[in-house]
């Protein structure tokens, strides 16, 4: 392992800037770290911490010079690599045919500072969209990931439980962790090798190389909550009438929030649009969430037409019929959805509650 002052990961960032790629990473805008295009270090959230809750999150100041300890805002690479709207194809008629505009090209992007979690999750979205959206691959295969182990893991992170976090496993080019001072820095492909070696950085001391796996340790006893998974994908398929779908339902406000702020969720639309002249024709794909009625409208009708089905369908979907379909689960434990939900709906209560009466409630069918 390698350790990198503070001087060389400012020159880090410079170079991939300087190697054409777009500067994507946590800033702080309207009261959260979100992901947006950034210059360089100095638009980082140094000093800034965040307290998170069901429902709640609010930044704090540490009176640090730490960049990274936070666990995440609103945002994921998702919104990046899958935008929440992307035009997909434009024609315009040039008197008797149509002409097909196509999207300008795109810097590929440097993200900086994702967590093992959103690593993970770009891995899960690969498996929807890598082998059919070109757009999504050409701008996946281009990017170069920074890494950061997470050192303070958020209240209603539960990523240890999933396999999923804290510490950055795969998914990266580069991988740092915050100490005092610098970071302890490794390379995990060619990219980021290469990358590395144009950087001065020294050996990690022993101490430096302890201090990395203190703050995985530190971290995992800091997770605010867990995810028992080992019975999954059968406790939900089984419980498919529990009484809980009704009750979490009576809070649940169908807003989708949750699978707005999800990493993984990928369910969207096709919208196609025509110019009033007739001139023009455009084909858009938007994100769309399955708390809306209207989107398990199915053959002529809403097959879900109440919200206990459709929080079942989300829940379901993300814990269970993720594994069959994709051979791995839908959630990688960053606690978004609890935090970001306006009534503080946790997914792991949710899940303890059915375990909790597994097979011992009565099932109403009617
Ligand atoms: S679970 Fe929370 S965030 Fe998701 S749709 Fe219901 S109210 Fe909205
Ligand atoms: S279901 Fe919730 S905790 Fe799991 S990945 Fe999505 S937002 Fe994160």
């Amino acid at each position: 392992m390698r350790f990198l002052d503070h001087q060389g990961f400012e020159r880090l960032l410079a170079t991939l800037a300087d190697d054409g790629y777009e500067l994507v990473g946590p800033t702080v805008r309207d009261g959260a770290i979100v992901l947006d295009r950034i210059e360089g270090a100095d638009d980082l959230p140094r000093g800034v911490g965040e307290e998170q809750g069901p429902g709640s999150y609010r930044l704090t100041s540490r009176g640090d010079g730490r960049y990274f300890a936070w666990a995440h805002g609103p945002d994921s690479a998702k919104r990046f690599l899958f935008p929440a709207r992307e035009l997909l194809a434009r024609m315009r008629r040039e008197g008797g045919a149509f002409a097909v505009e196509t999207a300008p090209d795109e810097r590929p992007i440097a993200f900086v500072g994702l967590r093992s979690c959103d690593l993970h999750a770009v891995a899960v979205q690969d498996r929807v969209f890598m082998h059919a959206d070109p757009g999504y691959r050409r701008r996946r295969e281009a990017a170069v990931f920074v890494g950061v182990d997470c050192a303070e893991p958020g209240a209603t992170c539960f990523c240890a439980s999933m396999g999923t976090g804290p510490r950055c496993t795969e998914g990266f080019d580069v991988a740092l962790t915050e100490l005092e001072g610098g970071f302890v820095v490794q390379a995990a492909t060619p990219t980021g090798e290469a990358l590395l070696a144009r950087i001065e950085t020294r050996e990690a001391t022993e101490a430096e190389v302890e201090a990395v796996a203190e703050t995985e340790r530190t971290a995992v006893a800091a997770m605010g909550r867990q995810m028992d998974e080992w019975d999954m994908p059968a406790l939900l398929y089984r419980n498919r009438l529990h009484p809980r779908w009704k009750e979490v339902a009576s809070r649940c406000l169908a807003c989708g929030n949750c699978t707005s702020v999800c990493p993984t969720c990928f369910c969207h639309d096709i919208v196609d649009g025509v110019s009033l002249s007739g001139d023009v024709a455009t084909r858009t794909r938007e994100w769309a969430s399955c708390f809306s009625e209207e989107y398990s409208w199915a053959a002529g009708a809403v097959v879900r037409a109440s919200r206990e089905s459709r929080y079942r369908q989300w829940l379901t979907h993300k814990f269970a019929s993720w594994i069959d379909q994709f051979g791995t689960s839908g959630c990688v434990g960053c606690g978004r959805c609890i935090t970001w939900c306006p009534v503080g709906i946790d997914v792991t209560e949710e899940v303890a509650a059915i375990r909790a009466t597994d097979g011992e409630v009565e099932v109403v069918t009617s």
